[in-house]
């Protein structure tokens, strides 16, 4: 975990200062703790008015870059970009929705599919049962017909009704992926990208949000 510091736009600090060099220095953490190491900076680095080449900072040094810019510790890991951790977060939020998206496909497909063929179903029951109750029954032959009229405009409809439900659980889904697949420090919509081909780019898609997304 690194944070660079400098003139230069692409540093995770950006100091606008004369004296600054455009890569003046960065502050590295190993095993817990901070130092700051001076990047071969013009006008040196300095911890409690002593030039440093690296050595370990605390919140109360104060820190000066070249002739007159003073920061400290805090100030400096504000502006920390490493969104790692975070990141690797969104995988679950990823995979969850894809795995939702297909659950709600296949499984309104067999329902809409169930509706439409189960008054058929009922229908060759109660035409099973029509045949044992009443063969001489004109009132039943009658009985019997509207039935096999009924039971495919009942089926169409139960069907219909069924499909119309995808858009609306898929609109859901996708509304809560927009608020949730987000980089973790500008807020942007990641889009539809696979988390796999998001890490390869190892930063946030938009340029002035410099959010890192691996350690490297
Ligand atoms: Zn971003």
């Amino acid at each position: 975990m690194a944070i660079t510091i400098g003139k230069s736009s692409d540093n995770d600090y950006v100091v606008n200062d004369l004296s600054v060099s455009r890569h003046h220095a960065r502050l590295v953490r190993e095993e817990g703790i901070w130092y700051l190491e001076d990047l071969n900076s013009s006008n040196g680095t300095y911890i409690n008015d002593v030039q440093i080449l690296k050595k370990k900072v605390a919140p109360t040094d104060k820190i000066r870059l070249g002739a007159t810019y003073e920061t400290d510790l805090d100030s400096l890991l504000k502006s920390q970009n490493d969104y790692s951790e975070e990141f690797n977060a969104l995988k679950q939020v990823y995979d969850d929705y894809v795995r939702a998206k297909v659950k709600i496909q296949s499984s309104n497909q067999f329902k809409t599919r169930l509706f439409q063929s189960l008054p058929f179903a009922l229908l060759g029951v109660i035409g099973m049962v029509v045949g044992f109750v009443g063969k001489s029954s004109s009132v039943w032959m009658m009985f019997s017909l509207l039935l096999a009229v009924l039971a495919p405009v009942v089926g169409v409809y139960l069907g219909a009704r069924q499909s119309a439900k995808i858009p609306q659980q898929l609109q859901d889904l996708t509304n809560q992926f927009k608020i949730d697949y987000v980089c973790p420090k500008c807020g942007t919509f990641l889009g539809d990208i696979p988390w796999e081909s998001l890490r390869k780019k190892k930063k946030c898609p938009i340029s002035t949000c410099q959010a890192k997304w691996t350690n490297e």
